[in-house]
């Protein structure tokens, strides 16, 4: 690969991540049910089936489980299901800086006016403590903290805050469905949590997603919200949006499901290439892999901005791409450059340092090593 710069085809290139879904032939069997079955959307057989799989996984015996149409949905059904739509005396939705787009989105489409507040240096997430005595929580009618990197959320601290301050939360918890899998009881109960199953995540059905909540009346509430406000009739009675997953994404949960257990082994076995080849080369970088994050990331943490900038430009010329999972936070976003923020200098020094490497639950260790080689001889070159 590297040498050959000038000829890169782009079967050559590295990409900073490179989905691998259920094939055609897995995939057929539930196609063919759909067939039979006529049945394309609205809570169909086989989103009550995924709904049904993904419950029993998680070993959740009074909590429940909704499909939707994608994380950023579930996010919309969990605010609206709870504390419903903005009003004006209560404008403000508290969220990081340090996450993916989609989780001010939900907040925005749901009325809210996103104020940005800082992670914390050790979990690079919402302290809830610290959110505690924060100016704006007398015009706060939202929290959504966020699983940052599938790193996630421990609810126990969220429900004290709801209780303390009356504050409605709800955890966007993206790709952390693998730490529910190890310990749901941490993760899900009264607080809603979202996750998504958008095809960079370990369980991924192309688009689509899921909240979870123990409240039985939160996820009635949220499925009405998800369906245009209908709940037995075609009469709208609540603020809603089409969140539904349809048949043919959860036919792709199904086959992703049925192969789960070689897809974690694929990916734990990428995981511990990155590993090796990190201690081979004696990287002198912390790099963040699976079980501490999702196991579909695997993030070096560089010294600084300057040198992240640089190992991803040479990891480049190399034809390797690497990427900024979350950007440099929330606040560079165009679309949000005239929302409300605290002070963000843990984001601003995390969010450029933390560079995702390329990942794919079938990267081969060839590869692997000549990425790790490629970091290796630019921090030599700098006598690092
Ligand atoms: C993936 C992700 C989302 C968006 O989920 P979609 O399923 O793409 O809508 C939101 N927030 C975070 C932190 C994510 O990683």
């Amino acid at each position: 690969m590297a040498g050959k710069a000038d000829s890169l085809l782009p079967a050559e290139i590295v990409p900073a991540f490179r989905p691998l879904l259920p094939t055609a032939a897995q995939l057929l069997p539930y196609l063919q049910r759909i067939d039979v079955a006529r049945l394309y959307s609205n809570h169909g057989p086989l989103a009550e089936e995924l709904e049904a799989r993904l419950r029993s996984a998680l070993k959740l015996s009074n909590a429940y489980l909704l499909t939707a149409n994608s994380g950023t949905s579930a996010l919309v059904g969990g605010i609206l299901a709870t504390s419903g739509r903005a009003n004006s005396a209560r404008p403000y939705a508290l969220c990081p800086a340090y996450t993916f787009i989609g989780t001010a989105s939900a907040l925005q489409q749901c009325g809210y006016r996103p104020h940005l507040v800082d992670i914390d240096q050790a979990s690079w997430q919402l302290d809830p403590q610290r959110l505690l005595d924060h100016p704006l929580l007398g015009q706060v009618g939202m929290v959504m903290p966020v699983a940052p990197l599938g790193r996630p959320v421990p609810i126990e601290g969220w429900l004290k805050f709801q209780q303390q301050t009356g504050i409605a939360v709800v955890i966007d918890g993206a790709a952390s469905i693998e730490a529910m899998l190890r310990d749901s009881a941490r993760y899900v109960g009264e607080i809603p949590v979202a996750l998504s199953f958008h095809a960079t995540k370990v369980f991924a059905t192309g688009e689509g997603g899921a909240l979870l909540n123990s409240n039985p009346d939160i996820l009635r509430k949220a499925y009405q919200t998800l369906n245009f406000g209908f709940m037995g009739s075609r009469e709208s009675r609540t603020a809603s949006i089409n969140g539904k997953m349809s048949e043919y994404h959860a036919a792709v949960g199904l086959a992703c499901l049925d192969d789960w257990p070689q897809r974690i082994a694929d990916y734990a076995a990428v995981n511990a290439g990155y590993r090796e080849a990190f201690a081979a080369a004696d990287i002198q970088r912390p790099l963040h892999l699976g079980p501490d994050i999702a196991s579909n990331y695997a993030v070096m943490e560089c010294r600084d901005a300057a040198e992240s900038t640089a190992i991803a430009s040479a990891l480049g010329a190399a034809g390797i791409e690497s990427r900024l999972w979350y950007g440099l936070g929330l606040q560079q976003q165009p679309v949000l450059h005239d929302i409300g923020r605290d002070a963000l200098p843990m984001t601003e020094n995390l969010a450029p340092r933390l560079l995702g490497l390329p990942m794919a639950p079938d990267l081969g260790l060839p590869t692997i090593k000549q990425i790790v080689k490629t970091i290796r001889v630019f921090l030599e070159a700098k006598s690092l």
